[in-house]
């Protein structure tokens, strides 16, 4: 039998493994695991502890684990929809009641003369204290749903925390190699267990010190390999040459006095540090940090505007086109106070052919200094020869890659200004991202609207009704989000964008409702913002999608279902769609009967500060719920406590020595590893 087991690699697909299949497969891809290193490294979410093996006489209620042999089956339908099967354990000690529920073949299956490993929920039901659906297991079947720590996997509607288990068991039947990539020297000297058995002990620990010490092991590899990376990315900037942009103080101060507004002094300090670095022959690599509306595109034009008046170009990417035309107008007006509003462009991909063919030719010849797009402007033919700053707006985990891309093959590396706002708690900052200057809008343009932020249970929803029945009489325009885009098979009760709309299409007959998620061509989806931004629309239904950026003063009304499934920073992104322009506006933070005793919810109705609410939702969720982590490269770290600081900066410091001692060049599989994160970093 063991001669039908061949020896695999970890870059094998799943199919190689004996016993699962193309359909099997086929549902792991569904969890993003393709291969046999995914599988391996696919962590737990948590573990149910049914390691410690009772007599039936010592039974408490919670989880208990048991060896019995079983007696007394007796299996029926009650009714339509409910079978249940029941049968007697019993041990030298005493016996206790089994009880499943649709699960018919349990009858067929239980042998009654040996014994079984038997693991589940000891508690009252029904008024008798018993085991509702336990695991069984033999013994010579090397149980892994029984006796043991088990692990608990995220799964979905294609997988069962049972077929992963034993998939990995699976696995395990196979001869493969984990190559350990950490030096030799690090391991010893920290004590770590070798990876290969850090691995194995997440999925089959004995003991809850295997597990500790896997979870080292793998989070140590983590916080080493990104602190590497990090180092490294700062070196090769180090070396490489930016345009020297001087600083014409007479331009900037004119630029100001023609703005229909005064800079906030957080404007003007941060303007100052881009100053500063722009007039480095190293180029910038600076990360503006600013909560919605706190006015990141008038820093990043006085930036553009330095750099244009050298006669070097600027490109300023935008995700949508939405935006980028947004950002294209908002440029445009402020630069033509100066009469240079023809340097400025814009290019996105639902531009005609002969358009596009204008602008690009005008940007070869220089007549267009400034640049706005979106990632029409990564194209090959489009010529930037003499680009010295790359603007990203909202992007930031692309920008270091776009920079290559852009730089082509020209010399001189281009300044990289990358806007966000979503903040990176500054603990952190500092330790992944210390190749990166980070600023901070910490203030907002006074002139921002108050906005009522309220709590709704969803049988008050009428009361929400009422607001934006007055707000769109009045002229006004409502945004209403939900987590899913269709409800899907296994009957979440979260609401989905289309049975909401069509909900508010009966309450609203009278009101334009457009229709808005990630599903949607580029097409569609620009085509309902543009309705929207033009007023077409008085009310959008979307998913998440409209979080970024869009700039719609009129609006008055973010109304969001299900609000405890998003995260608070990005709770605080949807908020920032309204309270841009004159009138007083509404948040509605919308969910279940005991909404109001969320703590992030509340936390929400207290603080109106994009970097206060990112810290309180470390500490609540921790980082792997932290929104915009992913955008940043720090969904990477899988293992990782966030709440234990001192760690991550003991390993920090144990990361730089080792950098400092040795070249990474030597250790080939180490570097491999890092230059594998560094690009996941920076492309997707
Ligand atoms: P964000 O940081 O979200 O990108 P924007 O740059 O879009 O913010 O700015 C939001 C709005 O605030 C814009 O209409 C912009 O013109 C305006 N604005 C920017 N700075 C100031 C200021 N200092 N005073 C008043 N309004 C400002
Ligand atoms: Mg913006």
């Amino acid at each position: 039998m063991t001669s039908e087991i061949r020896p695999i690699n970890l870059d094998d697909d799943l199919t190689y493994i004996k016993g699962i299949g193309p359909t099997l497969s086929q549902a792991f891809k569904t969890l993003g695991i393709e291969t046999v290193r995914d599988l391996i490294y696919f962590a737990p979410r948590r573990y149910d502890d049914y390691s410690n093996l009772l007599k039936v006489k010592e039974f408490k209620p919670g989880l208990i684990s048991a060896k019995l042999t079983i007696n007394n089956i007796n299996a029926k339908y009650v009714r339509r929809g409910l079978h249940i099967t029941e049968a007697l354990g019993s041990d030298e000690s005493g016996s206790v009641k089994l009880v499943w529920f649709n699960q018919p073949y349990r009858a067929k299956n239980i042998k009654t003369n040996i014994s079984y490993y038997v693991s589940g929920k000891f508690g009252l039901s029904s008024g008798r204290m018993l085991i509702v659906n336990p695991a069984l297991e033999v013994e010579s079947d090397f149980p892994i749903n029984t006796n043991g720590i088990l692990p608990i996997y995220k799964t979905n509607k294609n997988l069962t925390v049972n077929q992963i288990r034993k998939s990995i068991r699976a696995v395990y039947g196979h001869n493969f190699k984990v190559d350990d990539y950490m030096p030799s020297v690090i391991i010893k000297e920290e004590k770590l267990i070798s990876l290969a058995d850090a691995l194995k002990n997440l999925h089959f620990p004995k003991s809850t010190l295997d597990l500790t010490n896997a979870r080292l092991r793998l989070s140590f590899d983590e916080i080493f390999a990104l602190s590497l990376v990090s180092f490294k990315n700062r070196e090769i900037l180090k070396k490489e040459h930016a345009n020297v942009v001087d600083i014409d103080v007479e331009l900037a101060k004119k630029f100001i006095k023609k703005l229909p507004f005064d800079l906030t002094d957080s404007q003007r300090a941060v303007i100052w540090q881009i100053y500063l670095d722009l007039a480095k022959e190293s180029p910038m690599n600076r990360l503006l940090e600013g909560d919605v509306g706190s006015g990141k595109t008038v820093v990043a034009l006085m930036s553009a505007l330095m750099v244009m008046n050298k006669g070097w170009q600027v490109a300023f990417l935008a995700p949508t086109e939405v935006l980028a035309k947004q950002h294209a107008n908002t440029i445009f007006k402020l630069l033509k106070g100066l009469g240079l509003e023809k340097q400025v462009g814009l290019l996105v991909g639902s531009m005609s052919a002969s358009q596009k063919k204008m602008v690009k030719e005008k940007l070869a010849k220089k007549e267009i200094l400034l640049i706005v797009g979106t990632h029409a402007l990564l194209e090959s033919d489009v010529s930037l020869s003499r680009l010295a700053l790359l603007i990203v707006d909202e992007q930031h985990r692309f920008g270091v890659n776009q920079r290559k891309v852009l730089q082509r093959n020209a010399k001189t590396t281009p300044h990289l200004l990358t806007l966000s706002a979503t903040p990176i708690p500054r603990s952190l900052a500092l330790t992944f991202f210390g190749e990166l200057s980070i600023s901070r809008l910490s203030e907002k343009p006074f002139k921002s609207t108050e906005i009522t932020t309220e709590i709704v249970a969803e049988s008050n929803i009428n009361h929400v009704y009422d607001v934006i029945e007055k707000q769109i009489k009045d002229g006004h325009q409502v945004f209403v989000v939900c987590p899913l885009i269709i409800q899907n098979e296994s009957k979440s009760r979260r609401k989905d964008v289309y049975s909401v709309y069509d909900e508010l299409k009966e309450v609203f007959p009278r009101f334009k409702l457009g229709l808005l998620h990630g599903k949607l061509s580029a097409d569609e989806k620009d085509k309902v913002l543009s309705d929207f931004v033009s007023k077409k629309l008085d009310l959008i239904v979307s998913t998440t999608v409209i979080e970024v950026g869009v700039d719609v003063p009129n609006a008055t009304v973010m109304a969001i279902f299900d609000s405890e499934s998003f995260g608070l920073a990005q709770l605080h992104q949807l908020r920032g769609r309204v309270g841009r322009g004159e009138s007083s506006s509404y948040c509605f933070l919308i969910g279940d009967e005991d909404i109001s005793k969320n703590e992030r919810m509340n936390s929400l109705v207290k603080l109106t500060n994009g970097f206060e609410l990112a810290e309180v939702d470390l500490k609540i969720r921790g980082p792997g719920a932290f929104y915009g982590l992913s955008q940043h490269g720090l969904s990477d770290l899988r293992f990782t406590e966030f709440s234990n600081l001192d760690y991550i900066k003991r390993v920090k410091k144990i990361a730089q020595q080792f950098f400092k001692t040795f070249h990474l060049s030597d250790f080939k599989q180490l570097d491999d590893k890092v230059s594998e994160l560094a690009s996941i970093r920076t492309l997707d």
